[in-house]
């Protein structure tokens, strides 16, 4: 065996570890709980907890952990040693079954968007057995979902696991009529690519809007950027390439299958993909990725950077989530198939995701907002803010073949008569791949690409679940009734295409005669987060949520709550921290070259008129009125902040954010940042884009 795959898992309580350490009974009732769902009977448990904890013991624990998802966007974690005194000042070591399934952390200090009072701040979580326990920092973590007193989901977890369940539901519906009997489950699976930046950690410590923000308030463009196209898959610097492989080695210890690793397009931008695997379990592990992304940075000197635009002018970071639903069995239900009968069943999810995306584009949008998201969307680096789906030329060709009824005419020009129990074999042309695309088609999955790097990717997979769960279940239930099951399912594929197509295109989604088009197409264009939030509550939202019992109406809403006050959180600590910012060192550094100027101007002016001062002078004056504009939009945006302490209504709270303090911050920006061209190095506080940009050698 290999270092690597002895590595692998080592810190992971994996099915090879419960194998080996749990009796043969107990083993098999905790695999029942795993894939069934079944309770986990309380003398089971004790006998896990005692095993993990043994486990974890010999590998250095000390404590244990329920590790959860709450809508802070990051995870949480409260210690408890495994410590449990003897009675004769001696102490053993315990964990009990009780403390593995459940814990009750003070929930009164998580986002609840109203669904919890303090006076009950009761939270639970509930060990979600079908994510592996693992070892973190000498920490057992139990990965649980996190709910309140009365039952109300808290976090991203248990909606994210309620949405698989019904496209679990639904999509077994859609299989038993194509006859498939040895399916039990359908599961979504997701490989998320992982974009980040990494600067040197110096740097990164002396930019306080960094430390504060994860993003420059302020910056004057480099003389370089990202023009020459010299970064995308170059090659590796040594300082970087250490820092992948100790992340590689952390990750596959903690059983995550980092695979792909590659510089991207701006310079000190990075990419991380994985092997993909079932939702949840990828989703706390693209959690886990970032985490131990910073952690490792740390100890290399670097600061890993996962805002979604830490730099203006050059790209910001994304994630890609690459979706599919397969069965327990194998099959990806997304690949097209190889006879007649399974061509027929992959047209059917084709449509289905085709009418969801179509019907539920707001929603998808929604799932993409952030004010972190709202620099990138639409920025000619990353998909507009209109949802369209690429499906490809030859794909396209097909369904319009169907729609019309016409023969469909393949590459070597030979007419085929289909249907849709006859789909031509047609290449799976991974290279001819639309990036420009928020979500393409390629090949056996869809790559949904509007995503911030910062995002968990449990938001947008319960928005895809449930929407394709909805069309699953219309779709089941029109065929269920079905007197010539062949004949409705082809109307149904030809109906649903015809319909839903708008929502297909193919070209470039940067170029601005697509927004024409798109509207003309009736495509919706929220252009930012305040715009988009708004669909998440609007009632066929609600009512989609709730026929799926993925939320309730309550839930919807105090999620909608929990969005948008983080929209106002993050806008108002960003114009306070660039408020500091310009006061604290900006305006400082301008006085204190002016006042080197003007000693320079005064001395030559005193020597007589044989000195030239024109450079001095032009300076001067330009600095000097450069300075008083900047006293101006200073105090605009100080002003628009304490107005906007006078609303109250959380919507027009984000748009006094969005027009009024967001506005406010760009224009003092492009003061700040001509000042920053003009003051000499030596004097300007802040570490510059190229210094930054560049500093890792
Ligand atoms: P690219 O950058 O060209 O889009 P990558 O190889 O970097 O592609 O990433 C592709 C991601 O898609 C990987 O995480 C991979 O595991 C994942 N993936 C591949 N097949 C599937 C699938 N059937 N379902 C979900 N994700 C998949
Ligand atoms: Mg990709």
């Amino acid at each position: 065996m290999s270092k690597i795959t002895e590595l692998f898992g080592a810190m992971v309580f994996n099915d090879t570890v419960m194998q080996a350490r749990l009796p043969r009974d107990i083993y098999k009732a905790l695999k029942k709980t795993m894939s069934q769902g079944t309770h986990l009977e309380l003398d089971i448990a004790n006998v896990v907890a005692n095993a993990m904890k043994d486990w974890a013991v010999e590998k250095g624990a000390t404590h244990f952990t329920h590790w959860f998802h709450p809508m802070t966007g990051s995870t949480a974690e409260k210690h408890d040693s495994f410590i449990s005194p003897k009675g004769n000042g001696q102490i053993i070591m315990e964990f009990s079954g009780k403390e593995l399934v459940r814990g009750e952390p003070d929930a009164s200090s998580f986002p609840s968007g109203g669904l919890r009072t303090t006076f009950e701040a009761r939270g639970y979580t509930v060990w979600d057995t079908t994510s592996y326990a693992f070892i973190k920092d000498d920490t057992l973590c139990i990965p649980t979902a996190f709910c309140s007193y009365s039952g109300e989901a808290l976090d991203k977890k248990t909606p994210l696991l309620r949405s698989m369940e019904a496209l679990n539901k639904q999509a077994m519906r859609i299989l038993k009529l194509f006859g498939n009997t040895s399916a039990r489950r359908v599961v979504s699976q997701i490989g998320p690519e992982q974009e980040y930046f990494l600067i040197d950690k110096e740097m990164f410590l002396k930019r306080l809007d960094l430390v504060c923000t994860g993003r420059t308030l302020l910056g004057a463009r480099p003389p370089k950027g990202q023009e020459l196209e010299d970064h995308y898959f170059g090659c590796i610097k040594p300082r970087v390439s250490a820092f992948m492989k100790e992340l590689d080695e952390e990750l596959w210890k903690l059983g995550v299958c980092a695979k792909t690793k590659h510089n991207e397009v701006a310079p000190a931008q990075h990419e991380l993909a994985p092997i993909y695997g079932t939702a949840n379990i990828a989703t706390d592990h693209n959690q886990l990725t970032m985490e131990i992304m910073k952690s490792v940075a740390d100890k290399h000197g670097l600061a890993c950077m996962l805002h979604e635009k830490p730099f203006a002018g050059v790209n910001g970071s994304g994630k890609h989530n690459n979706w599919s639903i397969t069965t327990d069995t194998g099959v990806n239900l997304l690949n097209p198939g190889h006879t007649p009968h399974e061509d027929a069943q992959f047209l059917l999810f084709l449509v289905a995701v085709i009418k969801a995306v179509d019907e539920y584009q707001d929603l998808i949008r929604v799932s993409a907002a952030s004010a972190g998201n709202d620099h990138r969307l639409g920025a000619n680096e990353a998909p507009p803010a209109i949802v369209s789906m690429f499906l490809g030329d030859e794909l396209t060709g097909i369904l319009e073949a169907i729609e019309t009824g016409s023969d469909y005419l393949n590459k070597e020009e030979h007419q085929m008569q289909i249907g849709v129990t006859a789909l031509p074999h047609f290449p799976k042309d991974t290279t001819d791949r639309n990036r420009t695309s928020p979500f393409a088609f390629t090949g056996n999955k869809f790559e949904f690409r509007m995503l911030g790097s910062m995002f968990s990717t449990a938001d947008p997979n319960i928005i895809l679940n449930t929407s394709v769960a909805e069309i699953l279940r219309q779709f089941a239930d029109e065929l269920e009734k079905a007197q010539d099951f062949k004949s409705d399912l082809a109307s149904l594929i030809k109906k649903t295409f015809h319909e839903h197509k708008r929502i297909i295109f193919n070209g470039n989604n940067y170029s601005g005669e697509w927004v024409i088009e798109a509207k003309k197409r009736g495509l919706s264009n929220l252009q930012t987060t305040v715009d988009a939030l708004p669909e998440f509550i609007s009632p066929k939202s609600v009512a989609l949520f709730s026929q799926h019992q993925v939320f309730t109406g309550s839930e919807v809403h105090s999620r909608y709550e929990i969005l948008l006050e983080a929209y106002c959180k993050t806008i108002h600590i960003e114009a306070d921290t660039m408020a500091d910012i310009v006061k604290g060192s900006v305006i400082p550094a301008c006085i204190g070259y002016q006042n080197e100027l003007a000693k320079l101007l005064a001395k030559k002016k005193a020597c007589g008129s044989e000195y030239d001062t024109s450079l001095e002078g032009y300076l001067l004056s330009r600095i000097s009125a450069l300075a008083s504009s900047l006293l101006k939009k200073l105090t605009v945006l100080e002003n628009a902040l304490l107005e906007s302490r006078d609303k109250t209504e959380t919507l027009a709270h984000a748009r006094f954010y969005r027009d009024r303090v967001f506005a406010a911050m760009s224009e003092l920006r492009f003061v700040a940042d001509e000042l920053e061209t003009l003051v000499g190095n030596e004097h300007w506080p802040l570490p510059t884009y190229a210094q930054m940009l560049y500093s890792v050698v």
